[in-house]
């Protein structure tokens, strides 16, 4: 009796697919010791090295002391504190909108917006390689759920053309998680305002990394209210600290406080992280050396695989994935890759299509060019024995 969980589970093992967790002692940084083991770590998304920064800790540590841990109910009850009205008001102004509103994560802003601007009878258009709470978002939200081609306005402008729909919201990631490419946004956006769809963008990796004071992609295509009236950002990755916010018109942002059912029904992020991130977001407009040194960072990463004859995907951001093709391959290549104690993960289906498999390596302001050199070196050992 009972569900029988075995099948599924062996057969992700036998497809190379099942997924397990190393356990991380200490702060997220370059040299990481895993599984009781030193590393050197090309895999999380903290791009700036804001996520154990000496002052972000100290906010973190000093609104502990005035908050207490726990935001204690949701925003609409009494967990709205103001420490997350003040982060509310500067993430406005960073992204030069009237208003932001906070969420408990990306995910969970990305259901809760899609879902409360849209409903049956309305139609949502995705890229395909939108991220999984992009998709999921669309889905729950009962919108007629369609998908145009990668980076291909003139496919969204197909589907476009043939709806009817009364409300119309075109839906992307501004940097793709997995590719590293940045979204033809000018495109999408005068393809959206042409059929009267709005427009929505999820900037997780873009804010922080591109743009002027990593103002993100909306500032890189210089898009305002009017083209962009959705925009979606997470804390977690370049930002450091937890949570996601969007910001948006007065009338969207009270919207999505009446509607948006995974804002209204959960606990607000403690305080402290809040105060933690209004540190980190000042840190992440002033220091224009982290982003400068990034990109030579990558500048560093691409001419070095190039030289090794190794495929890299078109992407001038911190996510710089080698393509590998097979799932065994990609896993084979990270183990090889560990045993010289480097770290990189291997992504697979289906977080990325059959048959693109491919090591995610992303780069980090905290990472020095010795670092990037190690992992050159360690990709040309590598390489070296696959071809002998
Ligand atoms: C990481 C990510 C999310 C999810 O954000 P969390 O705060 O981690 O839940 C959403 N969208 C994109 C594009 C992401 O990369």
């Amino acid at each position: 009796m009972g569900f029988d969980l075995q099948p599924a589970l062996q057969k992700r093992k036998a497809d190379n697919l099942y997924r397990s967790r190393r356990t991380l002692e200490g702060p997220q940084q370059p040299e990481v010791v895993i599984d009781g083991k030193p590393v050197l770590a090309f895999c999380s998304n903290d791009y700036l090295g804001l996520a154990n920064h000496p002052e972000v800790i100290r906010s973190f540590q000093n609104a502990a002391n005035q908050y207490g841990v726990g935001g204690g109910a949701s925003h609409l009850v009494n967990g709205h504190s103001r420490a997350h009205q003040q982060l509310e008001e500067e993430l406005a102004a960073f992204t030069g909108r009237p208003r932001a509103l906070l969420f408990s994560t990306g995910y969970m802003a990305n259901l809760g917006v899609i879902s409360a601007l849209l409903g049956k009878g309305d139609a949502v258009f995705e890229d395909r390689l939108n991220h999984a709470s992009l998709l999921d978002g669309g889905l729950l939200s009962g919108a007629k759920f369609q998908r145009f081609l990668h980076c291909d306005p003139a496919s969204l402008e197909q589907k476009l053309a043939r709806t009817e729909a009364p409300r119309k919201l075109v839906v992307a990631d501004g940097v793709f998680s997995m590719d590293g490419n940045i979204a033809p946004l000018k495109d999408y956006a005068a393809v959206a305002q042409k059929h009267d769809a709005w427009l929505m963008v999820d900037d997780a990796h873009g804010f922080g990394t591109v743009g002027h004071g990593g103002r993100g992609v909306a500032d890189l295509f210089d898009l305002g209210m009017r083209e962009l009236p959705v925009l979606m950002g997470t804390l977690g990755k370049a930002f450091g600290t937890s949570g996601a916010f969007v910001a948006g018109s007065e009338e969207l942002i009270e919207t999505l406080i009446q509607f948006a059912r995974t804002y209204i029904y959960t606990t607000s992020i403690p305080p402290g992280v809040a105060e933690a991130t209004r540190t980190s977001l000042k840190i992440l407009e002033q220091d224009e050396w982290r982003r400068e040194h990034l990109q030579s960072l990558i500048q560093r990463f691409r001419l070095g695989c190039e030289q090794l004859g190794l495929e890299l995907m078109a992407s001038s951001t911190p996510i710089q994935p080698i393509v590998m093709g097979e799932a065994d391959k990609a896993l084979s290549f990270s183990r090889k890759l560990e045993e010289r104690g480097i770290l990189v993960t291997a992504i697979r289906p289906p977080t990325v299509p059959k048959g693109s498999s491919r090591l995610r390596v992303t780069l980090s302001a905290s990472h020095t060019e010795e670092q990037i050199d190690r992992l050159l070196a360690a990709l040309e050992e590598i390489t070296r024995e696959d071809k002998a």
